[in-house]
């Protein structure tokens, strides 16, 4: 898991964009009593650490279930817009040209690959070039990391909305019951900082597929977030995905034995085109990815590739 970087400005864009998104007019008087829009605002912007807390706070409200999924979820059909039915998530998740929506977020998250399992691009790609009408032509699933179905106010609220790819968020994670005390959140947590790629053997022993096994080792000596991520690796299948990949482990090691210090070190000084540029650099552009931490998020594998490199010497 990769974390996401975001910023108050994000923050504030979306809780303008989505406000009025949440139909207040399907609660009771006395749900809207309690529905006030310092509370909304306080539902949106909840910070991970704050959600147990907070839907703590909502439960003891005892408001019907099926009119919270409806102001919050809202309803899937955009033809009942005129009785203003069609609201909440499913407004934000449907494509809109001029109106705030999950493409907008996305764009200004600019996650280009999954951060749950760094394994496949999840860009956002607009076309702004028509000043009449902009195109949105693909942007990343939008995962609830507290399930909406359960969590149904939480629908809504920025720091429960991953953006991720469709294996992750569909296929895998679905609506198992996630939350921050049991796994790792990806605007809190990096998971690159608490476990390593590494194989079953030494890499020298091995020449094919089957002589070893893609493996995790601890990087970190904190129990809490360890057992988090292990959390994370077990639901989101990490290592048996990732064990589909031993083949770019292997070239790795072909890579190394290719590129050992001495012709890094005469490539640098001797090739015009990387006089400027460092080591890392190059190494990173002979293994096929960036092996920078700050860069990890920027293309499938780098941190399987980063690891391996980093086992094998490179670094
Ligand atoms: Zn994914």
């Amino acid at each position: 898991m990769i974390k996401i970087e975001i910023t108050e400005d994000i923050v504030e864009t979306f809780y303008n964009g989505v406000k009025d998104y949440i139909r207040l007019d399907v609660f009771s008087k006395k749900d809207k009593v309690y529905f006030t829009q310092e509370k909304i605002k306080e539902i949106i912007t909840c910070k991970p650490q704050n959600f147990s807390k907070l839907s703590d706070e909502i439960k003891t409200q005892i408001i019907n279930t099926k009119k919270m999924k409806l102001a919050f979820i809202g309803s899937q059909e955009k033809s009942k817009n005129k009785s203003g039915n069609f609201n909440g998530y499913n407004k934000f998740s449907t494509k809109h040209e001029n109106e705030y929506r999950a493409y907008d977020l996305a764009e200004k998250l600019n996650i280009n690959v999954c951060p749950y399992c760094n394994k496949n691009y999840t860009y956002t790609v607009i076309d702004k070039s028509s000043k009449i009408k902009k195109k949105q032509y693909t942007r990343p699933d939008i995962d609830h990391f507290l399930p909406k179905e359960t969590y149904p106010y939480f629908a809504l609220s920025i720091y429960n909305l991953i953006p991720s790819c469709l294996i992750c968020n569909r296929t895998i994670k679905g609506s198992k019951p996630f939350s921050p005390e049991t796994h790792l959140h990806p605007y809190i947590d990096s998971f690159n900082d608490i476990h390593k790629f590494s194989t079953s053997k030494p890499l020298s022993m091995c020449n094919k597929a089957t002589d070893f096994d893609i493996t995790f080792d601890d990087a970190s000596d904190d129990a809490d977030l360890l057992k988090k991520a292990k959390n994370n690796i077990q639901d989101f299948v990490l290592l048996p995905q990732y064990n589909k990949h031993k083949d770019i482990v292997l070239e790795l090691k072909e890579k190394q034995e290719l590129y050992n210090q001495a012709s890094i070190s005469s490539i640098l000084s001797d090739t015009e085109v990387f006089r400027d540029r460092d080591e890392t650099y190059l190494k990173g552009l002979l293994m096929g990815t960036s092996l920078e931490d700050k860069d990890i998020n920027k293309r499938p594998l780098s941190k399987l590739i980063k690891d391996i490199s980093e086992e094998l010497d490179l670094l």
